[in-house]
């Protein structure tokens, strides 16, 4: 079940946060201003409600977890997006990050693969504010190619390699941020297509995410 009534308790939870994400820090206010703004409690079952705002991932079923917001907003900081860019989203979860990134201006276009999370979006009203916000059910591996080329991509699923068809659903100056490892730990990447074509990699720290799987689940 789902709570909607965002009291000044959760506004100030919100508050606490940013600035707890802050101290291990991000600096981009407009990451944190996205942050302040979306109620993540309604992103969840109301049973975590009172902790809904602890820096920590949790539970929203099919053995799938919201991202712990510092890892949001590390993702989305590094994605450095601007309004109306189109960005493609692989792991659509819960729809938080997909909501943070519609927050700050962009055209989300959002993929799941676990069929009852994706289902769950359909009943859930708070990201119908976002008319540019898209779900899709699907394989993230095959990318949205009808909706091609993106100045954007974020994979919120730990990779065990570059997905090639991501890359190239890249418009040329386009980045991709994305956790890639096979073990318990992912390095965070960040691949910019350059307008010759080559692919430049950057390395930054490391996470753990729960594994991108091919193929669609029912
Ligand atoms: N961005 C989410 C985090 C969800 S966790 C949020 O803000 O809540 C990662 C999600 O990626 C899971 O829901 C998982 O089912 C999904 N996933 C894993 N592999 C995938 C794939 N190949 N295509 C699309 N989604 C995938």
């Amino acid at each position: 079940m789902r709570t909607y009534e965002d009291s000044y308790r959760h506004k100030g939870l919100r508050r606490q946060l940013v600035e707890v994400i802050r101290q291990k820090g991000i600096t981009d206010e407009r990451v944190l201003d996205a942050i302040l703004h979306i109620p993540r409690h309604f992103f969840m079952d109301s049973a975590f409600d009172k902790i809904a705002y602890e820096d920590r991932a949790f539970p929203i079923g099919e053995s799938q977890t919201i991202s712990q917001p510092y890892t949001v907003a590390y993702q989305t900081q590094l994605l450095e997006v601007k309004p109306h860019e189109k960005v493609l989203e692989i792991g659509t979860g819960s729809g938080y990050q997909a909501c943070v990134l519609a927050e700050m201006g962009a055209q989300v276009f959002t993929i799941e693969r676990q069929k009852k999370l994706f289902d769950s979006m359909k009943t859930f009203s708070f990201p119908k504010k976002f008319p540019s916000l898209k779900f899709f059910y699907g394989d993230g591996f095959e990318g949205l190619p009808t909706y091609a080329p993106f100045h954007k991509v974020i994979v919120t699923a730990a990779a065990p390699f570059i997905p090639p068809k991501l890359v190239e659903q890249l418009r040329p100056g386009g980045r991709m941020v994305i956790p890639v490892g096979e073990g318990r730990v992912q390095r965070m990447l960040r691949i910019t297509l350059e307008a010759d074509g080559q692919a430049k990699e950057e390395i930054f720290d490391n996470f753990s995410f729960v594994p991108m799987v091919e193929g669609k689940n029912h």
